[in-house]
């Protein structure tokens, strides 16, 4: 039934084609035309049925408001299902790699154990920084011992993270701020971390969270990229993410999304090309700024 039009219109200007080839390709397009507007749906027809129908079970970008039914700003998408997600990724991570810091604290790490492996993880691979803590920590295990460890001795210990040389003086400037001001005890308060040297939000963040188990979100470049891709907020830095996370996203959720997020990134949600067939949150992303994906 669909080639039908199509041959009736041919066979009603016969005498084009024998005649005016340039004017029978005009009529064969004319007839084209008419067949997608007129009359069964073209294939090309069918697929934007189909793109269509895909939008609309996916939340759309014009609906992904940052204002609440009250007309109120606010910094996240009230409508998107975080509490189903969470499951999902809860679900699905343990088949992940968890990240180092994170697999320290698992292990019942102490706070300091949090606060160095943070500082040491910057800009180094998650297996050289697991080796270094060890080789730091079998040096001393609180600020005091680790204070009176020569600072080539610490550099060597640490190498090869890197800014192994700047990493190494600011351990030992940590453990003595310690000492001298908190009674040789990490403090659990966001703002007296924040005073430590080369300590900033994130590392702060997650000594809270890690290192005493209090509700805090460490916000990385993973935390930040997936929740803005999600639709879940729209903001610009980390910072702000984190400011937007600690309003919107239930506090239940605050210790472990760092955890999670950083697995999917590290996996599934890569910054490049996301494996969006594999994701288990794939029906709930807007894939906001995702243009190739796999
Ligand atoms: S992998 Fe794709 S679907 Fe999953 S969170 Fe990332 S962008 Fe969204």
């Amino acid at each position: 039934m669909e080639g039908f039009p199509l041959c009736r219109a041919s066979f009603a200007r016969p005498s084009y084609s024998a005649s005016f080839p340039a004017a029978s390709n005009l009529a064969s397009k004319a007839t084209m035309r008419s067949r997608s507007k007129t009359n069964t749906p073209s294939s090309r027809d069918q697929n934007t049925t189909t793109r269509s129908r895909a939008r609309e079970q996916r939340p759309s970008k014009k609906t992904r408001s940052q204002r609440s039914r009250t007309g109120a700003k606010v910094p996240c998408n009230e409508t998107f299902p975080i509490d189903t997600v969470i499951e999902r990724l809860r679900a699905a991570a343990p088949t992940w790699n968890a990240p180092v810091v994170t697999l320290m604290a698992k292990q019942n790490r102490s706070p300091l154990h949090v606060l160095l492996g943070c500082l040491l993880s910057l800009r180094t691979k998650d297996e050289t920084t697991a080796q270094a803590v060890e080789r730091l920590f079998a040096l001393g295990e609180t600020p005091e011992t680790l204070a009176r460890v020569p600072l080539k001795t610490l550099e060597k210990a640490i190498y090869p993270v890197g800014f192994y040389r700047t990493k190494a003086r600011r351990i030992r400037e940590i453990c003595r701020l310690l000492l001298e001001q908190h009674g040789g005890q990490v403090p659990s308060q966001l703002e007296a971390l924040l005073e430590l040297p080369g300590v900033g939000r994130k590392t702060a963040n997650l000594v809270v969270a890690k290192g005493f188990g209090l509700p805090a979100i460490c916000v990385d470049t993973h935390v930040h990229r997936i929740t803005n891709r999600w639709g879940y907020l729209r903001t610009r830095t980390p910072v702000e993410t984190e400011f937007a996370l600690r309003k919107c996203l239930p506090e239940e959720y605050w210790i472990e999304i760092n955890d999670l997020l950083v697995a999917l990134g590290q996996t599934i949600c890569k910054p490049i090309s996301p494996r969006c067939s594999a994701c288990p949150v794939h029906e709930f992303c807007a894939r906001r700024g995702v243009h190739r994906s796999r």
